[in-house]
């Protein structure tokens, strides 16, 4: 036999549950009219019209959201276990219904996660996971760009922000392809500042640094777009000049000379620079076509300095 539970031993439940907002209490009449609920209940019952007074089955439904059969005939001996859920918030419960003197007494414990509910927690989940993808993307083009900030840092030349080396390196095997392909000239110039030793020893290193960007901001404004002025690395420089015929790489390089013979650098310092330029040739490699505008260079070097020499071929008798 079912045995009734007492008021004080309701009292002592109620107390103790009534604050808990996991758990809903319900006491409702053989008719099925509600009589009394816990704060946790009427929190999630709608308030027009309020609860008490109303059937329970408005509020309390078997899992599938039809009517709970259990409420109203229990079959078995109470207090009985069950499912149920809550309809006006749609959360899932496991009760337990007792025999109370004026009827029933419900107590339910939230346990799983009910369908719209679970529903609207995979949205909640998928907005989130969107923002996230947006904030990586968002991050990522970030990086890229500084990526590419250093990956570009890489290929200047700090003292003078001319091209470097590697840029060179870079472009000279594009250029060279680019030329062979639509059969262009490429001219290449090789250039080193003569006696810049002395500039150091005479008016210290700073002054050096001083000249060389002088020299390279000279480089820059004589060349065309196309061309890549770089620096090499101490005192020595390039130019390479994609579509350019050597007689037009020895113009520019004689323009250069001259500009810098017109320059008076700070302290009244002059200097020359030697060149050495070439063309490609259709056997040349990377290095036979650097090899043949230093060639070209040190001949300037060894004829006395501040000169411009073309070399068109390997020959060193031509
Ligand atoms: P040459 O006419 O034969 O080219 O004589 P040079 O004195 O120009 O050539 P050398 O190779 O003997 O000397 C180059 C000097 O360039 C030596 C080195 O101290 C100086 N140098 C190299 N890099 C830098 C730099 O970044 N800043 C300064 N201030 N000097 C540099
Ligand atoms: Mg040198
Ligand atoms: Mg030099």
């Amino acid at each position: 036999m079912s045995e009734p539970l007492q008021p004080r031993h309701l009292q002592i439940l109620e107390q103790y549950l009534t604050a808990s907002d996991g758990v809903i209490m319900i006491r409702y009449a053989a008719n099925h009219i509600i009589l009394a609920a816990n704060r946790a209940f009427l929190a999630k019952a709608p308030k027009d019209p309020p609860p008490i007074g109303e059937s329970i089955h408005g509020y309390v439904v078997d899992p599938n959201g039809r009517p709970c059969s259990l409420l109203s005939t229990p079959t078995a001996e109470l207090p009985v276990g069950f499912c149920a859920r809550l309809k006006p918030v749609d959360h899932t419960y496991q009760c337990h219904l007792f025999a109370d003197e004026s009827g029933y007494f419900l107590v339910g414990e939230r346990i799983t996660v009910g369908e719209s509910e679970g529903l609207e927690r995979m949205s909640l989940m998928t907005n989130e996971l969107t923002n996230l993808t947006l904030e990586l993307r968002r991050r990522n083009s970030d990086l890229e760009q500084a990526n590419e900030t250093i990956r570009e840092l890489t290929r200047i030349d700090p003292l003078t922000n001319l091209p470097n080396r590697r840029r060179f390196a870079e472009a000279l095997d594009a250029a060279m392809a680019l030329a062979r392909r639509h059969q262009q000239p490429l001219s290449l110039i090789s250039i080193d500042i003569d006696r810049f030793k002395s500039v150091n020893d005479t008016f210290g290193h700073d002054m050096g640094d001083e000249v060389l960007k002088i020299f390279a901001g000279l480089l820059k404004d004589s060349c065309r777009g196309e061309d890549l002025p770089v620096r090499l690395g101490g005192e020595e420089f390039l130019i390479l000049a994609p579509n350019t015929v050597v007689n037009d790489a020895y113009a520019l390089a004689e323009r250069l000379r001259h500009k810098l013979a017109e320059t008076v650098l700070p302290k009244d310092v002059h200097i020359s620079a030697s060149f050495g330029i070439t063309h490609l040739l259709p056997q040349d490699t990377y290095f036979s076509f650097l090899k043949r505008a230093d060639m070209a260079l040190y001949e300037a070097k060894s004829g006395g300095r501040n000169k411009t020499v073309v070399r068109i071929t390997n020959d060193p008798k031509l």
